[in-house]
């Protein structure tokens, strides 16, 4: 059965990476039809808006997207597009893995470590942040909710139940930020204990950051607020080789945003050095996601051989000789 979604290309290197990563979806027979649209500086050239109504229709209509990174133009009052796209949808869990890849420049090996960022509120809120007439105070407002906190972490243990997971840490503030921190705390030891066949511990987000670099085997799925999920889970990305590896995935009650976690990298725009991996491993989420777990896997595994066996084949970043397009060639073939 056929299934389309929205496909963004975005910009900088995302043509590239996206044409890398629909190459090896059609290889992998996965009867993906793609519903390409604009967004970001090509949107913005073409069509006077980065993020076009046209945009997110195809989004809302597929409710699947997988997205290219995308430039937002530094001043002149533009608002993120990935901000504003989280916002419109209400993707409110940014589920981030961390995977380690043997033969990738990594720090370690078999980490195998999922953040789940809460995704609306916590320090990333428009309102709130005020600076003094004198320029000298400012002032930035956290939000937590119960609400929030409760969807964000009963969709951690979901997960984890769905993927057979172990074990689920809070990771927070709360002996300092004793009313936002300690609602989200106080609300993930409830919902925990609904999952008593998942193991639960709670950690302060600096020691999370220490445990994370001496000893990252002890975690498994971690579920935070907005910032500390932002900052852990690049700290996780870092442990596997940086975020030529790491994908992202956006997710509301009704759409679902599949990204690499990186950005535009202008430096190497279309001289075909960028790894398409993090796309790629993004779009095998998506394939899980939509249903398709024996594909998603599939697509793993080529990209977990490539990187081991294939060095002539593969990007630079990752210590190899190939180029975007010779690592999506040898992706084809293994799918
Ligand atoms: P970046 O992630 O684009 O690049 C950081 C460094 O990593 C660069 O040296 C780059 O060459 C390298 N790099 C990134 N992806 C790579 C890949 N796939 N293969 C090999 N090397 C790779 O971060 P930046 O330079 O800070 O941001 C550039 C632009 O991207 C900015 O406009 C920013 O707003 C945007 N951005 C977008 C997203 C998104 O759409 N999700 C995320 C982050 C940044």
């Amino acid at each position: 059965m056929s299934k389309t979604i929205a496909v963004i290309p975005g910009d900088g290197i995302g043509p590239e990476i996206m044409n890398a990563t629909l190459r090896v979806l059609d290889a992998l027979d996965c009867g993906l039809e793609y519903d390409t649209v604009e967004a970001g500086m090509v949107a913005l050239d073409k069509q006077g808006d980065l993020l076009p109504q046209a945009t997110l229709d195809a989004i809302a209509k597929h409710g699947v997207a997988l997205k290219g990174p995308l430039t937002t133009p530094i001043g002149g009052g533009f608002t993120s597009i990935n901000v504003t796209l989280r916002r419109h949808f209400d993707l409110y869990a940014n589920v981030r893995p961390a995977i380690s890849f043997k033969g990738s420049k990594a720090r370690y090996e078999n980490i195998d470590i999922i953040t789940v960022r809460e995704n609306t509120e916590g320090a990333y809120l428009k309102e709130g942040q005020t600076l003094s007439d004198d320029g000298e105070t400012a002032m930035s407002q956290v939000k937590v909710t119960r609400k929030g906190s409760e969807r964000i972490v009963r969709y951690a243990f979901e997960m984890a139940k769905a993927k057979g997971r172990k074990k689920v840490t809070a990771v927070h503030k709360a002996n300092i930020i004793k009313t936002a921190s300690g609602l989200f705390l106080d609300v993930a030891r409830k919902i925990a204990a609904e999952y008593p066949e998942i193991e639960f511990n709670e950690m302060i987000v600096d020691n999370t950051c220490m445990q994370l670099v001496m000893n990252p085997y002890q975690f498994d799925v971690l579920v935070t607020t907005n910032l500390f999920g932002d900052i852990v889970s690049d700290l996780a990305a870092g442990l596997v080789g940086g975020l030529g590896l790491a994908p992202g995935a956006n997710i509301g009650a009704s759409v679902a945003v599949f990204e690499a976690v990186h950005g535009s990298a202008p430096d190497i725009a279309g001289k075909g050095l960028a790894n398409p991996c993090a796309l790629l491993l993004a779009a095998a989420d998506l394939l899980d996601h939509i249903g398709q777990v024996a594909k998603g896997d599939r697509l793993r595994a080529a990209i977990r051989e490539t990187i081991e066996q294939d060095r002539e084949h593969v990007t630079p970043d990752l210590g190899g000789k190939g180029s975007t397009s010779s690592f999506a060639d040898a992706l084809v073939k293994r799918v």
